[in-house]
């Protein structure tokens, strides 16, 4: 999943305005946060064999570390610790580790059976929504959407709001219907710039939604 990661961080920093919207956007995200690097380490390893299900040329061959529950569940607490620790609020610190912990299960949704559940385990899980393009892409763009106008509602939204909402869309569109990308590497780097980009925008302009609401 990509975008509907996104929906459930604006979400909560909806429901919890303590919880900075780039810090919501980039706990959704954690274990895509890590994983890039993991990759550049060669600790992971995906190929790209398009067709692997219909949505992503990606084959997710091992990630035990970045997406198995066991790791994102300690993920999560180490992050809501890590957020309570640098004076968070308790329950915008819970949103945090919760938002990391949906990753698994979004992931576990839209993924083929490629989901550890513990590292250096056979057991992978996955319900497969990948095989369908057009059922991930209304379930992903009936949460991001759902979200936005969620997020939104009530408040004057900047220009720089609405244009990180259209980048992470054109994003997700871009991977649907462009090309494979030319390799892992790529991937990854791409990966590793998007993550800061959206956490510095996201608390940019939800700084600036909260003041205006
Ligand atoms: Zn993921």
């Amino acid at each position: 999943m990509f975008i509907g990661h996104f929906a459930l961080g604006l979400a909560a920093s909806r429901l919890e305005p303590r919880l900075a919207l780039g810090t919501a956007l980039l706990a959704s995200q954690l274990p895509d946060a890590i994983w890039p690097y993991l990759l550049l380490t060669g600790t992971e390893t995906v190929s790209i064999v398009p067709g692997d299900t219909a949505m992503t040329p990606l084959r997710f061959d091992s990630y035990p570390w970045s997406h198995s529950l066991l790791m994102v569940t300690l993920a999560g607490l180490a992050l809501g610790g890590l957020y309570r620790a640098l004076g968070g609020a308790a329950r915008a610190a819970a949103f945090v580790g919760g938002l990391a912990v949906s990753h698994w299960f979004l992931d576990f949704m839209t993924h083929r059976e490629d989901m550890p559940v513990l590292p250096g385990n056979d057991l992978k899980l996955g319900l497969g929504m990948w095989n369908s393009v057009p059922l991930t892409v209304t379930v992903e763009g009936l949460m991001y959407a759902g979200a936005v106008a969620f997020y939104a509602r009530g408040r004057r939204m900047s220009l720089g709001f609405w244009i990180l909402v259209a980048v992470l869309g054109l994003t997700y569109v871009g991977n649907v219907v462009g090309p494979p990308p030319p390799g892992v590497t790529p991937v990854a780097l791409s990966m590793v710039l998007l993550v800061p980009i959206v956490w510095w925008w996201g608390n940019k302009v939800g700084a600036k939604a909260a003041a205006g609401a």
